[in-house]
């Protein structure tokens, strides 16, 4: 049963449009169930309350289209508003049955209907049914489970479908990912390279794409024989037959002959290959004989190879728009590398949440971001049009006029905020009733610090070491991370710069130390690997402190720490480099202030014997959020509960800094939420008067500050402490920064 469901929904994840879709599901019911008759009913885009027929088998299919049921009405309209399953013996003695004249439905009395939901939506009603034999539990199982499982596929492809037939303005939404807007054109990169990710490109440049096809056709071959050659030592005969064969089929044939039709129609290479490729291994899959529906999966194993190489020639000649939005179904940290920086002015993943490290990583470049975008048609998306709002996590397709207009104006007073905001550079970050507070940056993604020091920075809260580590193929050597570590902290002399030993897993891989793990945020992360691996602690925690030689501003800063174990054996691996380095140096090494990240709930509820060992606390508050509430930050589908502002989360921070006060450690807050201006109050209502953030938040950070009294910040914590849900509590931050006419810096227009 499953490899029958497994397979309709490939099918239909692989089919053109949602009409071909509803055909194949129907199909396959009849023949899977042994049923008479199908029918599909979706919801009216315009009018959610009306379910229209789409799509019949075993009845007359002059009735698709014509039969319509409102909410409640019919057995359909039944099904759709209670959401549950009906399986009834004699469908037309039901008080709700409804005939439908000249269906022929009356000769197929069995009836089995279940409804299709998604994101608690109910997207239509799949019904079979039967002349004889009553649908038993197993069948009435099975449709269930057929049905969750293509909700997603069904919504996927009509809001695909709606898309590609509609030229007009359409809204996307997801979360919001970094604040910020752009108008610009969409520009899809197909690094992760697999056929269902092309997206569709229209050439005049037929010669060149042909060219390039043949090209990549051509290596492929050569590098199939010269395998096929090399395994024949090692293989039986027959699987290196395998890699001729495959040679062999690019060798001329239908495969090759389509894909050069659809270039000459004006299609560029990697779509018509794609859509080649599909074709072909759709035949297969449609075999009866096993064995000749797995040879779809050789199809699909020869384009990829074929593919590949002719990204990688393609990628060659990428000619980045002057205003890039960045486009993908998940947008890497990696990919924003690839895009120059002053073409990048927005981001649109299908996946990803605020939290994740690239919408970070965007924010610290202070380019919007849209996270999360269910169904997001990124194939159809290159090239055109987009507006994307970081503030509220929307984008316009397409946008018109209006739409354009609308944000041209938001964009010219936001340039306005940005200008005001300059003039507080070299002002103090102090409340109306004189409390001071220190606003540090949050750094280690780039490697240019002159935006950090023009914004007034009085120093960097957080640099994740991470970074240097993740873009290479193998582990930076001590003197490579030494110069990385110098120019930082010579950059800021004078000032205080936390570095944070590697914090490496979770969704910060290194690809030439892979971790396989079912629940990798739960897993080997932060100082749990660097413990594991002294090596790698003493060769970075080396670095850090020869770097420091003669500068003295380095704070070394410990992230995932669980428990008091984890910090006794970080302070003894620390002080015996000291010793080492003093030893070899020959003078004497100062020991650097050493904090813990306060991030894993185990130690807030041990917040007084963490401080007793160390000199600083920083609370990280984008993974103190995940771990709470647990809600997997990167995760698009929980992203509406993940909120920093949840009350749970304010009260674990209320303790943290009542424990630290306990021993007077300073405590410090590096996560997102110090860069929210709506965070920056709570905080600062908390008493917390150290403040780490992206340099793009810095500024409005300090406008926030600087338009409030600690007194009232006090009472509106004790407010929001008093609500049950983090909408509340925003909403209520949201109206104060409102009344002192500051809504600009949280959303779009002033
Ligand atoms: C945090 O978890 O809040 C934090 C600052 O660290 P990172 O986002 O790098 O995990
Ligand atoms: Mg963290």
């Amino acid at each position: 049963m499953i490899h029958r469901l497994q397979r309709i929904v490939q099918e239909v994840n692989r089919a053109p449009d949602i009409d071909h879709a509803l055909v194949l599901i129907t199909g396959s019911l009849i023949q899977d169930l042994s049923a008479d008759a199908c029918t599909i009913f979706l919801a009216d885009k315009n009018e959610p309350n009306l379910l229209v027929l789409k799509a019949c088998e075993g009845l007359n299919p002059e009735i698709i289209g014509k039969v319509k049921r409102k909410l409640d009405q019919g057995l359909v309209g039944t099904i759709a508003a209670r959401a549950e399953a009906m399986n009834l013996l004699d469908a037309p003695r039901h008080k709700k049955f409804m005939l439908v004249p000249d269906s022929g439905e009356v000769e197929f009395p069995i009836y089995l209907g279940v409804p299709i939901i998604a994101h608690r939506e109910v997207l239509g009603v799949i019904s079979i049914q039967r002349a004889e034999n009553a649908f038993n539990e197993d069948e009435e199982a099975y449709l269930t489970t057929l049905a969750a499982q293509l909700a997603t596929s069904i919504e996927r492809a009509e809001s695909q479908g709606r898309f590609s037939t509609e030229q007009t303005t359409h809204m996307i939404k997801g979360v919001a990912g970094a604040p910020g807007m752009a108008i610009g054109q969409a520009m899809v990169l197909n690094r992760g390279v697999n056929l269902e990710s092309v997206p569709d490109k229209k050439t005049t440049d037929i010669e060149g794409e042909l060219s390039s096809f043949r090209e990549a056709v051509r290596k492929v071959c050569e590098e199939l024989t010269e395998q096929g050659e090399k395994m024949r030592a090692s293989l039986p005969e027959e699987e290196c037959a395998l890699f001729l064969a495959y040679a062999q089929m690019l060798s001329g044939g239908s495969l090759i002959d389509d894909t050069e039709k659809s270039i000459a129609a004006g299609n560029w290479a990697p779509s018509s290959w794609r859509d080649t490729v599909e074709q072909h291994a759709y035949v297969f899959t449609q075999m009866e004989d096993r064995y000749l529906a797995e040879r779809a999966n050789d199809i699909r194993d020869l384009g990829l190879r074929v593919l590949r190489k002719l990204m990688l020639e393609q990628s060659l000649y990428l000619d980045f728009p002057d205003q890039t939005i960045l486009v993908g179904d998940e947008v890497t940290a990696t990919d924003l590398a690839d895009v120059p920086l002053d073409c990048l002015s927005g981001i649109v993943s299908a996946h990803g949440s605020s939290s994740s490290h690239v919408a970070i990583l965007a924010h610290a470049l202070g380019v919007p971001a849209v996270m999360g975008v269910p169904n997001l048609p990124v194939k159809q998306l290159d090239g055109v049009k987009l507006v994307v709002d970081g503030y509220n996590g929307s984008a316009f397709i397409n946008p018109d006029n209006s739409v354009l207009d609308e944000y041209s104006k938001y964009l010219e007073e936001e340039a306005a905020i940005e200008q005001d905001l300059l003039g507080l550079k070299n002002q103090s970050a102090v409340t109306l009733d004189q409390r001071q507070v220190t606003l540090l940056v949050n750094s280690g993604l780039m490697s240019d610090h002159t935006p950090s020091l023009r914004s007034g920075a009085e120093g960097v809260g957080l640099y994740r070491t991470e970074i240097p580590f993740q873009i290479r193929d193998r582990f930076p050597s001590e003197e490579e991370q030494y110069l990385i570590y110098k120019d930082v902290l010579d950059t800021f002399k004078g000032m205080p710069v936390v570095l944070r030993t590697l914090d490496v897993g979770g969704d910060k891989p290194l690809s030439y130390f892979p971790i396989d793990e079912a629940n990798p945020f739960l897993g080997w992360r932060g100082v749990r690997i660097t413990l594991d691996h002294p090596e790698i602690f003493v060769t970075q925690v080396r670095a850090m402190i020869r770097a420091n030689v003669g500068v003295n501003n380095l704070e070394i800063l410990l992230p995932m720490i669980s428990g008091k174990a984890e910090l006794v054996e970080s302070l003894v691996l620390i002080n015996r480099v000291r010793d080492e380095i003093e030893e070899e140096l020959g003078e004497t090494i100062w020991l650097p202030k050493i904090g813990a990240m306060i991030e894993v709930p185990s130690a807030v509820y041990q917040i007084e014997d963490i401080c007793s060992m160390v000199d600083f606390v920083s609370i990280g508050t984008n993974d103190l959020t995940q771990y709470l509430l647990a809600v997997d930050r990167n995760n698009e589908n929980v992203a509406d509960l993940y909120s920093s502002l949840h009350p749970a989360v304010l009260k674990a921070m209320c303790q943290i800094v009542e424990g630290a006060a306990l021993s007077t450690t300073p405590v410090s807050v590096c996560g997102e939420l110090a860069g929210d201006p709506l965070g920056v109050m709570a905080l600062l209502g908390m008493g917390i008067d150290s403040l780490s953030m992206s340099v793009g938040s810095l500024l409005r950070a300090k406008k926030v500050i600087m338009s409030f009294s600690h007194a009232e910040l006090i009472e509106m914590l004790q407010r929001a402490l008093s609500m049950s849900d983090a909408f509340m509590i925003r909403e209520m931050y949201a109206g104060k920064l409102d009344q002192r006419g500051l809504g600009g810096l949280i959303r779009a227009g002033k």
